[in-house]
């Protein structure tokens, strides 16, 4: 039936055999002439036609439009459009269907804009995000994810997280989130190739809106070894520090014993003790007193103080002291300048400089030896080296020289009276300065200090 009208000279011909029969089944008790009654039925035949063909161009056809732009919209296709001008019911229809269309297209419009939002968000973001769903099976698994457990998302999703995350952590924080219905937070070291890191992980319980009942829940991991990192080094600079302060307060008060309980009368150890007992103490502010100038280089609102340096007044101030050190141990100390270096920076800080490193130098190098302070200059920086022939540093040290408190050889540090900061002060000054610092060691053969200050 349904092809029989789709061409239309089928049409025809089938409403003229229904017209005739009907027709002729109603006439033929009337009529005996069968020119009337052909008549009649022609006259017939022709009214339904016209009739037909109006029905079929100014509904059916529109109706088969519309259903067609329907299934286009249907399929996601929100271009499509159905024009009826007429001013019946269709033209109503057409208006409709092309607002419901436009509507439909700038929401998916909307609708994808969201789309890639999302995604970008949960694929660029710096946490590993895992979402799983009431039963357990995850669906989504983002690029920070992969690149801490390797593989693709297909090695995931649509697989009980049990099956696939390995970390017992993974199962206790699903679980405690189902359990609880709230947000739960754990932690967890992981290896990524040799490097260790940390990681916090908090399961967020996800509710559905409409019955308020639990639907899955979200991972979300990140990444906490910097924050891990800072509190170990904070845990053990506190011990250091306690340490440090320890050894020369315990000899004070030992000695400062002993001279209560023998009392004076011996005047020569009394002297010794003494002496002892002022180094210690001297020991104790030095100490105290390079804690405070790290303490303040680290300040957050730092200010150096910058003046136009004359670099030859500025050694003047010091080489005396370091000549006669020199002198003492038998070493030979040359200071070289290039002549009127002047550059700006901050002076009690560059003195600084000098000072630690030079007394490195003295520190560390034996009799007969040679140490060199040289400072020149280009157009953007300054250069200073300190050179000796001293012991030198292992080559596994020198990475860790510039940590406080970190001695290459404990005992003789602190024989020297080293603070065990002196260098991490160096470079402290250097970074704010925004220079930098170089060290060349050799053991038994000497070491090369290099410090670049840019000329402000
Ligand atoms: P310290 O007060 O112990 O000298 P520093 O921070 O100045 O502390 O230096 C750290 C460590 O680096 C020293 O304990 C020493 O082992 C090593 N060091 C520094 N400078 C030299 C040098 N010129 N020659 C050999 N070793 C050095």
């Amino acid at each position: 039936m349904k092809i029989l009208f789709k061409k239309p000279l089928n049409r025809y011909v089938l409403l003229f055999l229904l017209t005739t029969l009907f027709s002729g089944m109603i006439l033929l008790p009337f009529t005996e002439n069968i020119i009337i009654l052909f008549a009649v039925l022609s006259i017939n035949f022709i009214i339904l036609v016209v009739f037909f063909q109006f029905l079929f161009t100014n509904y059916i056809k529109p109706l088969n439009k519309a259903t067609k732009t329907l299934g286009e919209m249907n399929k996601g296709n929100f271009s499509a459009r159905f024009h009826h001008s007429s001013p019946n019911i269709l033209g109503e229809l057409s208006i409709k269907i092309n607002s419901l269309a436009r509507h439909l297209s700038e929401f998916s419009i909307q609708e994808k804009i969201q789309r890639e939002q999302l995604s970008t968000i949960i694929e660029n973001t710096e946490n590993g995000l895992v979402l799983i769903d009431e039963k357990g099976y995850i669906h989504l698994v983002n690029r920070k994810f992969l690149t801490m457990y390797g593989g693709g998302p297909r090695n995931y999703n649509g697989y009980l997280y049990y099956e696939v995350l390995e970390h017992n952590v993974y199962h206790d924080t699903v679980q405690q989130a189902f359990l609880y219905e709230k947000n739960v937070k754990n932690e967890f070291s992981h290896y990524i190739g040799i490097d260790k890191f940390y990681f916090e992980i908090v399961g967020v319980p996800v509710f559905n809106n409409n019955n308020n009942r639990l639907k899955g829940a979200i991972l979300v991991i990140h990444d906490i070894t910097e924050m891990k990192k800072l509190e170990l080094m904070r845990k053990d600079f506190v011990a250091n520090v306690s340490h440090e302060l320890r050894t020369p307060i315990t000899s004070i008060r030992g000695f400062a014993e002993t001279l209560l309980d023998t009392g004076l009368k011996d005047t020569e150890t009394a002297n010794e003790f003494l002496k002892i007992i002022y180094n210690e103490s001297d020991r104790l502010q030095l100490l105290i007193e390079e804690l405070l100038t790290l303490s303040k280089l680290e300040e957050e609102n730092f200010q150096l103080v910058l003046h136009q340096i004359n670099v030859e007044e500025l050694i003047k101030d010091i080489t005396t002291s370091f000549q006669m050190r020199a002198k003492d141990k038998n070493i030979d100390l040359s200071i070289v300048i290039e002549e009127n270096l002047e550059f700006k920076a901050d002076k009690d800080k560059v003195k600084q400089i000098i000072v630690n490193l030079l007394d490195n130098a003295i520190n560390y190098t034996s009799e007969l030896g040679k140490i060199t302070l040289n400072m020149t200059s280009t157009k953007d920086e300054v250069h200073i080296k300190v050179t000796d022939t001293g012991i030198g540093i292992d080559q596994e040290s020198i990475p860790r020289i510039f940590e406080r408190f970190y001695r290459v050889d404990k005992a003789r540090s602190r024989n020297t009276g080293g603070t065990g900061l002196g260098l991490a002060i160096v470079k402290h000054i250097v970074d704010v300065h925004d220079g930098k610092i170089e060290i060349e060691s050799e053991v038994d053969q000497g070491t090369t200090v290099h410090v670049y200050l840019p000329k402000k």
